[in-house]
């Protein structure tokens, strides 16, 4: 009897522990998930200044069209895990910078190199950066301590908006979506100047818009990041502007007040907005791209699941053969303008170290949000890669490109072999010392391969 009036007592001790202390940790799964922080800082240079992407401007900056600016934006999983996106209205940051700006965010916020993608949309009307392409620029010592002091300056900016992200999150919902909008065209297989003319464009393409919405618990959207592979080239002229990316981010803007709409350019290197070279025209692509965006944000999307895993590693691309001493003596008497810089600069280099740099340290990126996977890849990406990880990986990842570091253009393998601008030529403008080697393609996607493993990113092929 007493036994069981002991048995009694204990088993309605641990009934109540259970209703106590279960529900109690049930409540805690439901409402610990996503927290969010979006920032942003205007970064429109305050002076005249070079600008950035076409070596054919013979003077520097003539005042601003539209603001230029750079956003953060920081998540954090049900487990305390960080990520933050930035983007930038910029042509793209160079190694020595991004390394600067990352380590710096890994000092002060504690976020190493998987948790940050440093990405730029590669507008053609934003300012020059310091050790960006100087080969093709013609600038003057005032030019470039001009150029000095705007990058030092944004440096410290970027960092501080990352904090500022990270300060003000709150709890959030995240999700994705891929969207749709066709303004791009693929500028090696098609020529500009006919296309009018042409009813059929060749390809290949990427379609794809990318959407990220992330909003507050009641369903506000605090922020909107997006893509789209293809180049911010509508505009050439001589005042600063996010190109048909800036329109973009100012129509989402202001037809949803308040909040903050980022890009991230996509594998648009060998993609082109045609025809182009008009304000209305980067205007309208903007206002196409925001539709396509805004259509997303209209439908139901993916909800993502609080959980972020994140991977990041630099492989050693290599360089075909590069030119000898001899030939490179010769290309720096007879040729002018970056071509002669370009062979000057790889003597000055083989004079320093004996031999020309043989490889260079890539950097590629996965993320997965949830269910949403995210690949960044350095450099200017052509679209076949965009193509060939959805075939792997299933057609609703996002790939972004321009993410990290821009030291150059990278073909896929059949561009490399084609050569062109793409494959050959651009690399005099970015002063590597020869060609990519013929594995690139083959490399990144390996590498992409193990970043999957390590992310639990999923192959729909193999
Ligand atoms: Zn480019």
């Amino acid at each position: 009897m007493k036994n069981s009036v002991l048995r009694s007592v204990f088993s309605s001790f641990f009934l109540f522990l259970f209703f106590y202390i279960t529900p109690a940790a049930d409540q805690q799964t439901i409402t610990k998930g996503w927290r969010a922080g979006v920032a942003r800082v205007v970064i429109t240079p305050l002076e005249s200044i070079w600008m950035a992407g076409y070596g054919s401007r013979d003077h520097a900056s003539e005042g601003t069209l539209v603001d230029l600016w750079a956003k953060a934006l920081a998540i954090e999983d049900a487990k305390g895990k960080k990520v933050v996106l930035i983007t930038t209205d910029l042509l793209g940051i160079p190694k020595a910078m991004s390394d600067r700006i990352r380590n710096q965010i890994a000092v002060k916020y504690g976020l190493t190199r998987a948790q940050i993608i440093l990405s730029s949309s590669h507008t053609h009307t934003g300012p020059v950066l310091m050790d960006a392409l100087f080969d093709i620029y013609p600038l003057d010592v005032k030019q470039v301590e001009v150029v000095r002091k705007y990058s030092s300056d944004l440096e410290k900016k970027i960092v501080a908006l990352t904090g500022e992200a990270i300060s003000s999150m709150v709890p959030a919902l995240l999700s994705s979506q891929n969207g749709v909008t066709r303004f791009q065209v693929n500028r090696r297989n098609n020529t500009e100047a006919t296309l009018t003319n042409q009813t059929v464009l060749n390809g290949p393409n990427d379609y794809s818009v990318p959407v990220l919405k992330v909003t507050d618990t009641s369903g506000n959207i605090l922020a909107v990041a997006f893509g789209y592979a293809c180049h911010a080239t509508v505009l050439n002229f001589y005042q600063f502007s996010g190109d048909y990316p800036g329109f973009a981010q100012i129509e989402l803007e202001k037809w949803h007040p308040g909040i903050t709409a980022m890009f991230f350019q996509g594998a648009g290197a060998d993609q082109n907005p045609l025809p182009r070279r008009t304000v209305p025209l980067a205007q309208q692509y903007g206002r196409e791209l925001a539709a396509a965006v805004d259509r997303v944000l209209n439908e139901d999307m993916v909800k993502l699941e609080p959980f972020i895993s994140t991977a990041y590693s630099e492989i050693n691309l290599s360089f075909s053969a590069p030119p000898s001493k001899e030939e490179l003596m010769k290309i720096e008497k007879e040729t002018t303008g970056y071509q002669k810089s370009w062979a000057a600069n790889q003597l000055e280099f083989l004079r320093r170290n004996g031999s020309l740099r043989t490889t260079y340290p890539y950097p590629v990126q996965v993320w997965k949000l949830g269910n949403q996977t995210i690949m960044a890849l350095g450099g200017e990406v052509v679209v076949q890669y965009s193509i060939d990880l959805k075939k792997l990986f299933g057609p609703d990842i996002f790939v972004i490109g321009y993410a990290n570091d821009e030291m150059a253009y990278i073909p896929s393998e059949t561009i490399l072999k084609e050569g062109g601008y793409e494959g050959e030529s651009s690399q005099m403008v970015y002063g590597m010392p020869a060609k990519w080697n013929s594995d690139i393609e083959l490399k990144i996607m390996e590498e992409l391969k193990n970043l999957a493993v390590k992310t639990g990113v999923k192959q729909v092929a193999h």
